[in-house]
């Protein structure tokens, strides 16, 4: 299964970095990953780690919904419930490369500003986290950000990759979705 940890030892170490931030579920390891809480501006962490591929966003509120407070009953209320259930189907976030035969094994997304909390200065992220199994991991090249379609609102998605290969940084935007891995 981990059939890269005995030859690539960089890995080892960015797969360890990266997996235990991930790891911590709700803390989603912020230090690692954070970047300040800039509206328009998601971020997205990914670990590789033989054929499992963890995924972390964080999202303002604001830059998905158009608030960052509890959604008003009625149009809002749908809107966000409906929001939520696509951030829970990973390919309405992500796509890999057809011939790395990735699939989503697990999903979760937590909203506290849905419920009426905020941090301070009022402001509140949306976070999901995304397991993928990869059948053919070696094939994995690439991936197209499909989080776009979701808000007009998000202008740059930028991500972090950990993986056999190192690590890499990718700025995205509307014009340019895909990122490649390992270059
Ligand atoms: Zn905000």
């Amino acid at each position: 299964m981990h059939r890269f940890l005995s030859t690539d030892r960089l890995f080892k170490r960015t797969a360890r970095q990266a997996g235990a931030c991930l790891g911590l579920v709700a803390g989603l390891c912020a230090s690692a990953w954070a970047g300040p809480h800039e509206h328009g501006v998601v971020h997205m962490t990914l670990a590789i780690e033989g054929p499992i591929v963890q995924l972390a966003l964080r999202a303002p509120q604001e830059s998905l919904l158009g608030y960052e407070r509890a959604p008003r009953e009625g149009t809002e209320k749908q809107q966000a419930d409906k929001l939520i259930e696509q951030l829970r189907v990973a390919e309405s976030v992500i796509q890999w490369n057809a011939q790395a035969q990735c699939k989503a094994s697990s999903a979760s997304v937590s909203a506290p500003g849905l419920q009426g909390k905020t941090q301070a200065g009022g402001h509140v992220d949306i976070e999901a986290q995304y397991r993928f199994e990869c059948a053919q991991v070696a094939q994995l090249r690439s991936a197209q950000v499909s989080l776009f379609e979701l808000s007009r609102r998000i202008s740059r998605v930028q991500v972090q990759v950990a993986g056999p290969q190192g690590q890499s940084q990718s700025t995205l935007r509307r014009n340019r979705r895909e990122f490649q891995i390992g270059k």
